[in-house]
């Protein structure tokens, strides 16, 4: 998925942060505020370094200090900081559930490409199939709204059980 790609999803991570924020009675505006804010944290923190194109005078990614798409990208270390923001509870523990979903959906935004993500080993990346599902930049629109919706109805659903 490419950046504009992620920067989309941030509507759906907002909800399902927001989601989950409510389900264990933390703020979820801050969970939401982060979440939306997060769908591009795994790729810089990574620590990227550019190199402007002679020609197209773009930006082009040379390097990373972090090897692009591996411990960043691990969706288990993620799964834990929404653990330990639970326990955490109170503000912090919804900026770390925020980030950690922003993270997730962008993780799961880049999961269908040929490069794959790490599923379980934080260096060995896995594709979907035999190539991946899909190349960088296709489909993020169904993507941006596939997460839009997940989100919206998980938020829907957790409020409905709490009212309950
Ligand atoms: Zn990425």
């Amino acid at each position: 998925m490419t950046g504009r790609g992620h920067r989309w999803t941030g509507v759906g991570a907002a909800f399902m942060a927001a989601a989950l924020a409510r389900a264990f009675h933390l703020p979820e505006l801050v969970a939401a505020a982060v979440a939306a804010g997060s769908t591009t944290l795994p790729d810089w923190v990574e620590m990227p370094f550019y190199r402007r194109d002679a020609k197209t005078g773009m930006r082009v990614r040379v390097g990373a200090l972090i090897p692009h798409r591996t411990i960043t990208h691990w969706p288990p270390l993620w799964l834990g900081v929404i653990y330990w923001g639970v326990h955490a509870g109170g503000f912090v523990g919804s900026m770390a559930i925020g980030a950690a979903i922003g993270a997730i959906v962008h993780i799961l935004g880049d999961a269908p490409n040929p490069m794959g993500i790490p599923w379980l080993v934080p260096t060995k990346r896995l594709k979907l199939g035999k190539k991946g599902w899909w190349r960088s930049g296709e489909h993020e629109i169904m993507m941006t709204l596939s997460f839009a919706t997940a989100g919206f109805v998980s938020w829907q659903l957790v409020s409905m059980w709490n009212m309950s």
